[in-house]
């Protein structure tokens, strides 16, 4: 077995963002090369600079290793703060229905920015909530509905609770 100490693994995440193995080495039987809920590829590495995706934080405890759950796929890569794919093609999506609403090109614009801020989750998160919510439920309030399917799972939880409160 791999050498264990406390730290986080390796997590095996499918391209579409969900989580097949938290803990890769821990965990090796949990290994599988596809996704079992949609079949997409699974992947353990940055594609832009092949470091490890960070997994779930593992500890020995008795001798046996502990793994703590893993609640979410992280959106960017911890090392060169790329998007992984299940963040880019939510990002593309996100952007895809942006250009159904008959935005004119400013507000298009703004909304652009403000979902890539909601994604990132950065201290603006908030403040692009409230623009995020304006704009859309302006424009077509149907579409708050379409962006929550898409977005949901990639942005953090303050803003989130702003933007569909429960
Ligand atoms: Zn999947
Ligand atoms: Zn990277």
């Amino acid at each position: 077995m791999h050498t264990m100490m406390n730290g986080y693994g390796v997590a095996q995440i499918c391209r579409e963002g969900h989580i097949a193995n938290p803990a890769m080495h821990a965990n090796p039987s949990r290994n599988k090369a596809h996704c079992t809920t949609c079949g997409a590829e699974t992947i353990s590495t940055c594609q832009s600079c092949t470091k490890p995706i960070r997994g779930a934080y593992c500890s020995v405890r008795y001798g046996a290793v502990q793994v703590n759950p893993l609640v979410k796929a992280p959106a960017f890569c911890e090392h060169c703060g790329a998007p992984f794919p299940w963040t880019e093609s939510r990002l593309d999506a996100a952007n895809d229905l942006a250009d159904q609403l008959g935005l004119d090109i400013p507000e298009r614009t703004l909304l652009e920015k403000s979902i890539e801020e909601l994604v990132r989750d950065t201290p603006r998160a908030p403040a692009e909530a409230v623009r995020f919510k304006g704009i859309v439920t302006k424009a077509q309030p149907w579409a708050l509905g379409a962006f929550k399917e898409i977005l949901y799972g990639v942005v953090g939880e303050t803003a989130k609770r702003m933007i569909w409160p429960a």
